[in-house]
């Protein structure tokens, strides 16, 4: 009987197993730089089978460089799935275009993809928002017949979508044989992120028809598409399904409903579901006070504020756009001053473009244009259009035409294909009488082939939305609705109503006035509303561009001659027009 050998641990070369087990074991770079070091002074340090899972080691601890030298250049014929791990490993670190070339530098080492490639490859596309590298993976998916992969397919119209080629996304959703919900999400998600919320909703509705369970991001989603829409039955009508279906809410979904209900125009609707949450974190708190915020309550968005401080929560930027929007709106410049310098001083938190907006609007609302003027100057990022275009609108506001003028070079020098820059600053020239300025805005425009954007209004009724351009008759019901804002405008007229002819008046042409104007799309929107709605009902209108002084008048006498509370949601904030008067106070 052969005698046992003695055991000698220490001085004993690790087995294969040995370094195996070592290797899965790692819990950081700390521990598996030195082991790898170590093995490469084994008889192992060429193992095609070892490297592979010390590269795969370093990937599940999110060191990708070495993984990555191990799979270039250490390995000879690495098999495909440490490409695709590491090509997953960059795609999920945000390192997209590394993700993306390691994908080309496979495919140039003659390895073929496979389906797991492309789910991960197509994120990286989308995340880098290059359509040119999506569109060259689809060719690869399509040459090696993985179109049919329901995982594939989604990951492809996730990346078209988000590239902002939606009708490609809808192209390949449409050709798939068999649809999940993770496929109907990328298709809804593509048509939010691309601004197309009515088609986002019309899917949804598919999805329910064909079975396909919802899940938290599709509901996320399609919330967002009511928000932007101001569709506010569509929205509540799906709060009651999450209900009814018991999903959980937790706090993206919570804070979506919240952000709904308020964009809709129901902040007391949002406040509903905010205290009913059962954990409040920063996301929930952020989306209720800028809720408040939005809609000018500057003193409950302050007060939510310091409840959630005193509740142990650190707000972040974006809670403070929240509370910097509400003094905005509210007007509010000594606060609005406050915490802007809190911001700094008591979180280290740099104001970013959002907040240096808020403040310009408050000072140049309030008359302050001199400080909003400084203010910009010393800004410490670059001032965007946002910025400088509400800095031209407190111009407007004040009537200040040399301002107007300096303003108007720098917003046009950052964003000069948009025709509201022009029109503002004709208005400003219009307002002072001043007309060759006005000529030679209505010639920039002409020469630079800037066309303004059609001004457009729509009220939802009985869960339909109905929109409404400027002077438009295509409405089956507009000889009513023309007929109704008439008579309207008489009984107005007995109330002390005059057209506001401030900006209309002089030698302007008759398509400038209209413009000037903006067409009153919103007062068709309301007299739609009033017709087809009960007595009392709240209306809800939303607008794509500012609402304009004289709809603004025009709206505070219907509230009180057809005694309804009327919300208009416009391109800045929301109005609250109830008994003749707006929470704007007459400054927006
Ligand atoms: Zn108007
Ligand atoms: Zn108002």
């Amino acid at each position: 009987m052969p005698r046992a050998l003695p055991r000698i641990p220490s001085s004993k070369p690790p087995t294969f197993q040995n370094l195996i087990s070592q290797l899965n074991s790692c819990i950081s770079t700390v521990n598996l730089r030195p082991l790898h070091a170590k093995i490469l002074k084994t008889q192992f340090s060429k193992d095609h089978f070892l490297l592979t899972r010390i590269a795969h080691a370093y990937i599940r601890l999110n060191d990708l460089p070495p993984a990555k030298r191990i799979l270039t250049k250490t390995v000879k014929n690495p098999p495909v799935f440490l490409w695709n791990e590491t090509i997953k490993g960059y795609a999920r670190n945000g390192l997209f275009r590394e993700s993306i070339d390691l994908y080309y530098a496979m495919a140039s080492c003659g390895v073929q993809p496979n389906e797991f490639t492309f789910t991960f490859v197509l994120p990286a596309c989308a995340g880098a928002r290059s359509v040119l590298d999506g569109r060259k993976v689809h060719d690869d998916v399509v040459r090696l017949n993985c179109e049919s992969n329901v995982f594939v397919a989604t990951a492809i119209i996730d990346m078209y979508g988000k590239c902002g080629e939606i009708s490609l996304a809808r192209e390949v959703f449409d050709k798939m044989p068999k649809r999940g919900t993770a496929t109907f999400n990328a298709m809804i998600g593509g048509y939010v992120v691309n601004g197309e919320c009515d088609k986002a909703l019309s899917h949804f509705n598919q999805m329910q028809k064909s079975g396909i369970q919802a899940d938290v991001i599709t509901v996320v989603s399609v919330l967002q598409a009511c928000a932007a829409q101001g569709a506010l039955q569509q929205g509540r009508w799906i709060h009651e399904q999450i209900k009814r279906t018991k999903m959980e809410v937790n706090v993206y979904l919570g804070a979506a409903l919240i952000h709904m209900y308020a964009r809709c125009g129901s902040i007391e609707e949002s406040w509903r579901v905010f205290d009913q949450m059962p954990r409040k974190d920063l996301i929930c708190w952020t989306a209720i006070i800028s809720g408040y915020g939005m809609h000018g309550f500057a003193e409950v968005a302050e007060s939510l504020f310091v409840r959630m401080v005193g509740s142990g929560i650190r707000p972040d930027a974006v809670t403070f756009v929240g509370v910097l929007s509400g003094f905005s709106h509210g007007g509010m410049v000594d606060k609005g001053w406050q915490y802007f310098k809190k911001m700094l001083n008591e979180y280290s938190l740099r104001p970013g473009l959002e907040h240096y907006s808020c403040m310009v609007d408050m000072l140049g609302r309030a008359g302050r244009l001199e400080d909003a003027e400084g203010l910009v100057k010393t800004m410490a990022v670059e001032p965007d259009a946002g910025v400088w275009g509400g800095l031209l609108n407190a111009c407007k506001i004040h009537r200040n035409v040399e301002m107007g003028e300096r303003v108007v070079k720098e917003v046009l020098r950052v964003d000069p294909a948009n025709a509201g820059w022009y029109v503002l600053m004709s208005n400003i020239y219009a307002m002072s009488g001043k007309w060759d300025g006005v000529a030679k805005m209505r010639l920039m425009m002409r020469e630079r082939k800037v066309a303004k954007p059609p001004g457009w209004s729509s009220i939802e009724v009985a869960g339909q939305i109905h929109s409404f351009l400027a002077f438009d008759r295509s409405h089956p019901r507009s000889g009513e609705i023309y007929e109704f804002l008439k008579d309207l405008e008489d009984r107005m007229r007995l109330e002390g109503y005059v057209v506001e002819t401030s900006c209309v008046l002089g030698n302007v042409d008759e398509e400038l006035k209209e413009d000037m104007l903006c067409g009153h799309s919103e007062r068709l929107a309301i007299a739609f509303g009033i017709l087809s709605t009960e007595e009392g009902d709240v209306l809800r209108v939303m607008k794509n561009l500012r609402v304009c002084v004289d709809c603004h008048t025009a709206t505070k006498f219907i509230s009180k001659i057809a005694r309804r509370e009327i919300i208009v949601r416009d391109a800045n904030r929301f109005h609250h027009f109830r008994e003749g008067m707006c929470s704007c106070r007459d400054y927006w």
